[in-house]
């Protein structure tokens, strides 16, 4: 089944509960802190329903059409098509719906392509996950994830010993059905665009936190779920024209607080298992090919940013100064770069069991780290572009509206090439970009999502082929000749 854009939106008003500070808000297709980013997650379902992406977007399997996203990879070629889909559904948002539908699947394919690490010598839950991917897939379900310890609770003793609540969610009760859950995760980006949640840790869990070690999946909907949004950027944007990305793309993330929320056993992954609680993320296809999203998501930002460079340039009358066309030839060398780390990810890719592959996840780990090193750094090249460009427009666009103003704003605002109107445009756009909150928060997003920067350090170091590095060492100290070690059968990188 394939949702279009409007039963997606009415599938979302399903008596959910959001707070906003002390707002209750049930219905975000229709409240001004959240119905313009729920209509544009509205957009990426009628771009599925077109015909005329029915071949980049969706794929057949067992006789009905879904999402791109929901294919497990059995070739090149499928990783391909699967990469023109989100590469498709990023450019939809400039780059910035981080979590988008595409995202999290990913990790629930990643996972259902090796159901076998569910199987352990206390329970086996290989069924759960294959269920679960098709049920996602065959109701077309968006699902979001919060994976992360709240922030302070990484030592439970400490509450115990104070007599506090250890916050942190666990499962406090099993039943005939399933288990009941109670507690905080962080962070779940789109929740409330979102149909499912999935609930796990992607850090590892201390000895003795069985009762933490859970990883399942609950309806947003469930009675005793909760969602606790950040502030709402759309709701604060002054209008369209002086917020375009805050008004349109606020994706928002939320504290989730379950208090007594039944799982079905059919929807319960792991349990009880520290071990596997965290590292089936990276055992199986989960993390990478989650990922491998985020970084084709990325690229589709850098070639935005890097467009509104050189449109800042060419308006505001630097684009002919040597220095500002390095600046500009640095950013288009940058987007070269991730492109490149894109085909990559996917020209090495690799062979799982079962028949299946994954992208190169040694490379979409450098990838990732790439992106990290370089957000802050084409911001602050696309900031300096802008001069003070910004803080020379009128505080905002109802200076249109009093005709005197306007004839004043139109004659003095505008330069030879350019009315006053889309130069406010185009500053105020790129504001939005990297320095309005909206932008704040990306900056965030983009050095935290996967973790800090550390984690994707270390992700890199435990993919990389320390062994070759080193042999190629031991060769030069034996014999201070010419390198002489075995071929890398068929490897290229
Ligand atoms: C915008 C945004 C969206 C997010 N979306 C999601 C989501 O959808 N789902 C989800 O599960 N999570 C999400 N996250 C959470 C994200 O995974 C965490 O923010 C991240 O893992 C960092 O954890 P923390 O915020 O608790 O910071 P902390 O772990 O407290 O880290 C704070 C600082 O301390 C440093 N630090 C911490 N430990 C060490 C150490 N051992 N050595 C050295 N330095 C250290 C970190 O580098 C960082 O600079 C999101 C985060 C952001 C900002």
């Amino acid at each position: 089944m394939q949702l279009t854009g409007s039963e997606y939106l009415a599938s979302l008003r399903d008596g959910r509960t959001i707070y906003l500070g002390g707002e209750t808000v049930r219905d975000v297709t229709t409240h001004p802190a959240f119905r313009n980013a729920a209509h544009s997650f509205a957009r990426l379902y009628d771009a599925k329903r077109d015909p005329r992406n029915r071949d980049v977007l969706t794929y057949e399997e067992g006789g009905e059409r879904h999402a791109f996203y929901w294919l497990m990879p059995r070739s090149r070629e499928d990783l391909v098509f699967r990469a023109a889909g989100h590469r498709h559904l990023s450019d939809m948002s400039y780059g910035m719906l981080g979590r988008s539908p595409d995202y999290f699947s990913g990790f629930v394919v990643g996972l259902a392509m090796t159901p076998e690490i569910f199987k352990t010598e206390t329970a086996d839950f290989s069924q759960n996950i294959l269920a679960y991917r098709e049920y996602c897939r065959d109701r077309d379900i968006f699902v979001s994830n919060a994976v992360t310890p709240p922030a302070g609770t990484r030592e439970r003793e400490t509450f115990v010993q104070r007599g506090k609540v250890f916050p942190a969610l666990r499962v406090v009760r099993e039943t005939d059905s399933g288990v009941v859950i109670s507690g905080m995760k962080l962070l779940a980006t789109s929740a409330p665009f979102a149909h499912e949640l999935f609930l796990g840790n992607i850090q590892p869990l201390a000895p003795g936190m069985e009762k933490e070690a859970i990883t399942c999946a609950i309806p947003m909907n469930s009675p005793g779920l909760t969602l606790w949004s950040r502030k709402s950027f759309e709701k604060s944007a002054v209008s369209e024209i002086d917020n375009p990305l805050s008004t349109h793309f606020d994706e928002t993330d939320c504290v989730i607080v379950c208090e007594d929320v039944e799982v079905p056993w059919e929807r319960v992954f792991v349990h009880g298992d520290i071990e596997l609680s965290s590292s089936l993320y990276y055992k199986t296809a989960a993390h990478s090919l989650g990922n491998h999203q985020a970084t084709i998501r990325f690229r589709s930002k850098l070639m935005f940013l890097t467009g509104l460079a050189e449109r800042i340039a060419v308006t505001s009358g630097t684009s002919k100064f040597p220095a500002v066309q390095e600046t500009l030839a640095h950013m288009a060398a940058l987007d070269g770069m991730i492109s490149a780390m894109i085909q990559g990810q996917i020209h090495d890719y690799e062979t799982l069991a079962n028949g299946f592959v994954n992208i190169n996840r040694r490379a979409m780990y450098a990838a990732i780290y790439w992106c990290y090193l370089h957000y802050d750094d084409v911001c602050a090249r696309l900031r300096e572009l802008m001069g003070g460009g910004v803080m020379q427009m009128p505080a905002d666009i109802s200076v249109m509206d009093d005709p005197h103003l306007r004839q004043k704003f139109e004659s003095y605002w505008s330069t030879t090439d350019h009315a006053a109107l889309d130069r406010f445009k185009l500053y105020k756009l790129a504001w939005d970009a990297v320095g309005t909150e909206f932008a704040g928060r990306h900056m965030l997003y983009e050095r935290f999502y996967l973790g800090p920067i550390f984690i994707a350090r270390g992700h890199s170091s435990r993919e990389a082929p320390w062994h070759e590095m080193r042999a190629l060492v031991d060769t030069m100290l034996d014999g201070y000749g010419y390198g002489d070690v075995p071929a890398a059968a068929g490897q290229m990188t």
